[in-house]
């Protein structure tokens, strides 16, 4: 577990240990007992730009785009995740369509901006303000997006509606699988750690130019 800055606590045997300096690929372990502390993730910024970007691009096709086609005695009803959220907030359930809207729309795509954001920043070595910001702000959201939820509502979803008539599934959920993925991919690469050593080893050079 990390603690402040250069001191981390071992989860597995409570020992407070100096954080040392770590390279991209190396990990941290434990010297009393040997637990993986820390993993130091090889290149965080272009992973995380690259897929950040890729959920962008499919953001728009998964909510936007057909989930599943409903075809009952002729009848064909297609479903997007923004259709169903206005279908909710039109039936009076206000409260659970403002959460899906937060949780599964609103969340993810301020996330997949900030991370691309942060990302550019480092990449150009702008560690200024908007840098340190967007990254409060993106550890801050991280805990609100929900994506894993909805895909699970949508296959109950699926199953329940396999008796009723003919489904296809449709190009949004594809792009929404794709999403999840690359949401998930970046939960574990990006490595927020890394980017805030490098914005306090800037603010120290920074502090020795200026002295
Ligand atoms: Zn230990």
């Amino acid at each position: 577990m990390l603690s402040h800055q250069s001191q981390l606590i071992c989860h597995e045997c409570d020992a407070l240990l100096r954080m040392p300096a770590v390279r991209p690929g190396q990990k941290v372990l434990c010297p009393r007992c040997g637990a993986a502390l820390y993993k130091c993730r090889r290149d965080p910024v272009n992973r995380g730009l690259a897929l950040s970007l890729t959920a962008l691009i499919l953001y728009v096709p998964a909510n936007f785009m057909p989930i599943m086609t409903l075809d009952m005695l002729g009848l064909q009803n297609a479903d997007t995740l923004y259709k169903g959220t206005m279908q909710l907030y039109q039936q009076g359930y206000w409260w659970m369509a403002l959460l899906v809207f937060i949780c599964s729309m609103l969340a993810p795509l301020l996330e997949f901006i900030l991370i691309s954001g942060i990302c550019l920043l480092v990449k150009w070595q702008r560690y200024n303000e908007w840098l340190v910001a967007m990254l409060k702000i993106q550890g801050h959201i991280n805990r609100w997006g929900m994506l894993e939820v909805f895909m699970l509502g949508i296959l109950v979803a699926y199953i329940k509606m396999l008796d009723m008539g003919d489904i296809q599934l449709g190009i949004g959920l594809l792009c929404f699988t794709g999403m999840l993925l690359a949401t998930t991919l970046n939960a574990v690469l990006f490595d927020t750690h890394a980017i805030w050593e490098q914005v306090g080893q800037a603010r120290e050079r920074h502090r020795i130019r200026a002295l």
